[in-house]
């Protein structure tokens, strides 16, 4: 059974703050070539819905591809999030949780794409970019 949990986080230098809620503590980790860019190593990021930010001014956001966007705090740089355009849902970086105790890692994206200089120990699912866009591609209209 699902059991939604409330977060909260904030950027490293603490000019943005949020809230939000996940229906379950899951963390899904990225490792495709722009996450990584992004973040030098895997996204590892929380889908959380209801979010709520303090310190919006100091939030930017860039339009990463056709689909998404990615969010960071213009003061300190931290990322804060991934987000399909449109979608009331956030993948917030999951550093950014002040408690990260309940956090599980269950899913790793993009596995195909990770360089050979790290592997996780996790036991996950994992999906393959084809996977990936095969899931979660717009259907054609
Ligand atoms: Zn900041
Ligand atoms: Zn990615």
């Amino acid at each position: 059974m699902a059991k939604e949990v409330s977060l909260t986080g904030r950027c490293l230098c603490g000019a943005v703050r949020f809230k939000g809620t996940a229906s379950e503590p899951k963390v899904a980790a990225c490792h495709c070539s722009m996450c990584r860019r992004w973040s030098s190593g895997p996204y590892f990021e929380v889908s959380c819905e209801d979010v709520a930010f303090e310190g919006e001014d100091n939030i930017t956001k860039i339009r990463s591809s056709e689909w998404a966007e990615r969010a960071f705090c213009k003061r300190c740089g931290s990322n804060l999030f991934y987000r399909l355009i449109d979608s009331d849902e956030f993948q917030v970086s999951a550093g950014l949780l002040d408690d990260q105790s309940g956090l599980k890692l269950s899913l790793q994206v993009f596995i195909d794409e990770k360089p050979p200089f790290y592997t996780l120990a996790n036991r996950t699912e994992t999906m393959t970019a084809a996977e990936v866009y095969a899931a979660f591609a717009p259907a054609p209209d």
